[in-house]
């Protein structure tokens, strides 16, 4: 299947059509209600006529707005594999010509190409490149783009309606598009494709694994949480490194460790460990050690993955993250005694900065901890899972103000509790925390293995009390 293109003789191969995109909704992974409201545009082409008869208006366009390497373009293509029919593609940043009249032309050819291969999806990456709100930018890049813009907007309309071909055009800046391309009859479904979850991710893992010589044991839920943070793009290209890596060894398998390693690469890829000052380092490990030493004590958290100072992919403040950090909090899921656990943990860094450098020294490294535990305890009240529950039952006849105020006073309440929890667990733990930072500090990062034999060693674990 795939391609359909009925070629006259003699003409010239289409310029833009997209030979090898026999893509189907089975190799996208981990979109859940996105995928279903895609196969419906598949339905549009399948049964055309059917939805003609009836009257429904099929869409024209499509928008697909999401980060680099969510699978936009994959998406795309799924939509044509599954539908059958030929997919034409283009950056939109092609179209972005220096003279005027050639963005406009291609524009054409681009669409020209798409009508006589009928049915087909056309698709525009990096929509924003041409698409961006008129009168933005002056100068004659400026007037070229208007021209662009305006031809493409003429194809669109050509279309509206007719399901013979539908635009899909991906973009990570719908906040700067034209509103001209989002009226009715263009580009009037927006698709959110968000960053993958950890199910997400590890579903991704698993596709692209499916023809590769993987161990039977291999522990996808590890690699999950260690993969916090990044897109398909970046999953794909794990299982690639790992294949290379293996095969440069002289195995046949590729197992857990050598998925975590390309994770803590793909990591480190793209991060410059700029030379801090001896403080700074200190600082930033404690904060991390700190985490640790605390989630060994909580059976949801205890299994830590990595402690590590190089920041995630993404991330530009060059803040310090541990896996302990990317247990996000899954609200739907976690229990009461989890939650208490989740915020202690994240206490634990302005406990240890405490305990070492005094109140007056204390620093802010600990911030979006301190501010995750505080977004819990407020959640945790919400939720009415406070034990003065009997409070919330009142909420109906608050105002909004009178509300927020009780909650944060519970929170509020909370969070000391916890704190007092955090303090304690790093006051029994001031060696173990010791050895951790000092490591961390020389190595940078600590895996899995090095971490359990230090937590053997040196962690004091007693049962600390449920903290309200
Ligand atoms: P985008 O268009 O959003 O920048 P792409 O569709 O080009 O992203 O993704 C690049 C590659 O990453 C894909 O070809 C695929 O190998 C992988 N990928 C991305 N998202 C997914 C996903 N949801 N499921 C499977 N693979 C994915």
């Amino acid at each position: 299947s795939g391609a359909r293109v009925r070629r006259a003789k003699g003409k010239r191969p289409p310029k833009y059509l997209d030979i090898d995109a026999d893509v189907r909704f089975e190799d996208v992974a981990g979109l859940g209600e996105i995928r279903r409201e895609l196969e419906e545009i598949v339905d549009f082409f399948k049964y055309k006529e059917k939805y003609l008869r009836r009257g429904s208006k099929i869409p024209s366009g499509i928008l697909l707005c999401g980060e680099p390497g969510t699978g936009k373009t994959l998406l795309a293509k799924a939509v044509a594999g599954e539908a059958g029919v030929n997919f034409f593609s283009i950056s939109a940043s092609q179209f972005v010509e220096i003279y005027v009249g050639v963005g406009a032309s291609r524009v054409r050819a681009l669409y020209q190409e798409a009508k006589e291969n009928a049915p087909a999806v056309v698709f525009i990456d990096e929509l924003d490149a041409v698409g961006r709100q008129r009168g933005l930018i002056g100068g004659s890049g400026g007037q070229e783009r208007d021209a662009t813009l305006n031809q493409l907007l003429t194809c669109l309309d050509g279309f509206e309606g007719r399901g013979d071909v539908i635009t899909v055009a991906a973009t990570n800046r719908v906040d700067i598009l034209d509103s001209a391309l989002v009226r009715p009859g263009r580009f009037d479904r927006k698709i959110f494709i968000p960053k993958p979850s950890i199910r997400g991710r590890i579903e991704i893992l698993k596709v692209h694994a499916r023809n590769k010589p993987m161990a039977d044991d291999v522990d996808y839920d590890a690699i999950g949480n260690a993969t916090d943070g990044m897109v398909g793009a970046q999953l794909a290209n794990l299982l690639d490194v790992a294949a290379l890596n293996v095969l440069r060894d002289g195995r046949t398998e590729i197992t857990t460790d050598d998925l975590l390693d390309a994770a803590s690469l793909e990591e480190g890829g793209h991060v410059d460990l700029r030379p801090r000052s001896r403080e700074l380092w200190h600082k930033m490990a404690l904060n991390e050690a700190a985490l640790a030493v605390a989630a060994v004590n909580f059976p949801d958290f205890k299994d830590v993955e990595l402690v590590s100072l190089i920041p995630r992919s993404g991330e530009d403040k060059g803040s310090v993250r541990s896996r302990i950090d990317s247990m996000k909090f899954e609200t739907s899921t976690m229990s009461r005694q989890g939650m208490m656990d989740y915020i202690t943990i994240q206490l634990a860094p302005r406990a240890a900065d405490e305990l070492l450098f005094g109140r007056d020294q204390m620093c802010t490294v600990w911030t979006d901890h301190y501010n995750n535990a505080r977004k819990v305890a407020r959640y945790y009240v919400f939720c009415g899972l406070s034990e003065r529950s009997e409070v919330y039952g009142m909420f109906h006849c608050w105002s909004e103000l009178a509300r927020y105020y009780e909650v944060d006073k519970e929170a509020r309440r909370i969070l000391e509790a916890c704190y007092n929890r955090a303090q304690k667990i790093i006051a029994n733990n001031q060696v173990f925390l010791k050895e951790l930072t000092d490591q961390l500090i020389d190595m940078k990062a600590i895996k899995k293995d090095e971490f359990q034999i230090l937590a053997e060693k040196y962690a004091h674990i007693e049962r600390y009390p449920p903290s309200v």
